[in-house]
């Protein structure tokens, strides 16, 4: 927990706790401000609510958010936020600002979505339009509460005229393509003395956690086509490739550390049965909490790959589609973030919400799920590593980094579900939002306020990496993936 901190009187003076006698006025002074703050944003919770349930309806997949960028866009120049788009050659990033000066506090956002997951927000499996996108990860929640944050920030700001600067970083396509990799290459973030994410779950917890670092590639085989019945020695098959590739990255699971995770599927394996394939295509991910040991095993992946093309007499070509490492968490920013989580509280439904959480959580298993009311409070801090991978944590080897979640589903449901997409689109939805954006703001606001908190965070991200290299695994002349979605 945090042990020393600054407060704000209502004179605008910096004023030490440690150092410095401060009068109960000053700090009622400071806290009223922060209740005046949320206050304000109880207001401005059904405008925000509105914008989160505008962009999951438009479910757009990575690189392609155009209209949920657009909307976030007019939100934040409307606010008085100076906007710099197509950051990084990618049309849908951009980075909007306020202010002047230091420190420079940054949040991102994300908003796109994922194929296939659409669903209406109701607790039965119903797509609004089959195997069409849905918001199965909630980032359309993400993104809103973020830019909700970063205007409450804004109008604080003005309002105290203070010196600091607030960024809202719209960052697309989190799911696979990483967006935010390409953007910490063009130096977006290099300037930021804090940076604040949040992410949708189940649970209202700051995170002490780490991440998988993920490198995912295309394997394309090309081989020779023939009739398979008719002229089979004359053909080459790129199908058998893959499998021959696939067979031996299964064997090698084996003998990889543990805690390593391999995936894939085949993307392209022919067009008939009769036709001997001429071109394959298996789509590769593999996960290790370290990036140097990734490599490692990365190699061999490619070894496998090799051996496919060498074993069919096939020609094989990787395209690398992503790359991202594991998370550099900071611990005075997760102390900071619970604190201000506890004081937020959780989300309370209301009976109709209540029955819909009933009502979905039959839908799968309950075992090691949170129960019902969970959602009302916050969980401890944990450390150790999660099993996920997230663009974020490129931005993390940036600047002192922080992300935590916030209950937009009901406990227990799973990520990417059309459980999780039916949440996102749902009031239960629209309450944890309104916990993740306040919880920011108020961070956001004890940053500006108190330079010690920004020393200890910067301090803390020094020392985690100290003796360790970031070299992103994406090549220097690559390109943002900007149709890795297309079929
Ligand atoms: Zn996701
Ligand atoms: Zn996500």
């Amino acid at each position: 927990m945090i042990t020393r901190r600054f407060l704000l009187c209502c004179f605008a003076i910096l004023l030490p706790l440690g150092n410095l006698q401060i009068s109960t006025s000053a700090i009622n002074a400071a806290d009223e401000g922060r209740d005046e703050l949320l206050r304000k944003m109880d207001e401005r919770a059904d405008h925000f609510g509105g914008l989160s349930r505008r962009i999951w309806e438009f479910a757009e997949v990575g690189y392609k958010e155009k209209q949920s960028s657009d909307l976030l866009k007019s939100e934040l120049r409307a606010a008085g936020f100076e906007i710099r788009e197509n950051v990084a050659e990618i049309p849908t990033a951009f980075v909007a600002s306020y202010g002047g000066g230091k420190p420079v506090i940054g949040i991102l956002g994300e908003f796109d979505a994922l194929p296939e997951l659409s669903q209406d927000s109701i607790p039965e499996k119903k797509a609004l339009a089959a195997g069409a996108p849905g918001h199965g990860c909630g980032h359309n929640l993400f993104g809103v509460a973020s830019a909700f944050a970063a205007i409450t920030v804004k109008d604080y700001l003005m309002g105290k005229n203070l010196p600091g600067t607030i960024r809202f970083y719209g960052t697309p396509a989190e799911e696979g393509g990483a967006g935010k990799v390409y953007m910490a290459r063009a130096g977006v973030f290099n300037d930021c003395d804090v940076i604040m994410a949040w992410h949708p779950g189940d649970a209202n917890s700051a995170s002490l956690k780490s991440s998988l670092a993920n490198i995912s590639a295309k394997f394309r085989f090309y081989g020779q086509a023939a009739h398979a019945a008719a002229a089979p020695d004359k053909g080459r098959s790129s199908l058998d490739a893959v499998m021959v590739m696939s067979h031996a990255v299964d064997l090698m699971r084996e003998h990889v550390p543990s805690t390593t995770r391999i995936h894939y599927i085949i993307t392209q394996g022919g067009g008939a049965p009769n036709i001997v394939p001429d071109f394959a295509e298996i789509y590769m991910y593999a996960r290790h909490p370290n990036m140097p040991t990734l490599d490692g095993i990365w190699a061999r992946i490619v070894k496998c790959a090799e051996a496919g093309a060498l074993a069919t007499e096939t020609r094989m070509e990787m395209a690398l589609v992503a790359s991202v490492y594991n998370e550099l968490p900071n611990e005075p920013l997760a102390n900071l973030i619970d604190k201000n989580l506890r004081r937020v509280g959780g989300v309370k439904y209301t009976a109709e919400e209540q029955a819909f959480a009933e009502k979905l959580r039959q839908t799968f298993s309950l075992d090691g799920a949170l129960p019902l009311g969970s959602q009302e409070q916050a969980q401890q801090v944990e450390g150790g590593v999660s099993s996920a991978s997230t663009d974020v944590s490129d931005v993390s080897w940036m600047a002192p980094t922080t992300e935590f979640t916030a209950a937009t589903y009901v406990p227990g449901t799973p990520g990417h579900s059309w459980q999780s997409t039916a949440c996102s689109g749902h009031s239960i939805g629209r309450k944890g939002m309104v916990v993740a954006a306040k919880t920011l703001a108020l961070s956001a606001v004890d940053l500006i306020q108190d330079a010690k908190l920004i020393e200890a965070a910067r301090a803390d991200f020094n020392k985690r990496r100290a003796g360790h290299d970031y070299r992103s695994r994406i090549p220097a002349n690559q390109k943002p993936p900007l149709n890795y979605r297309d079929k």
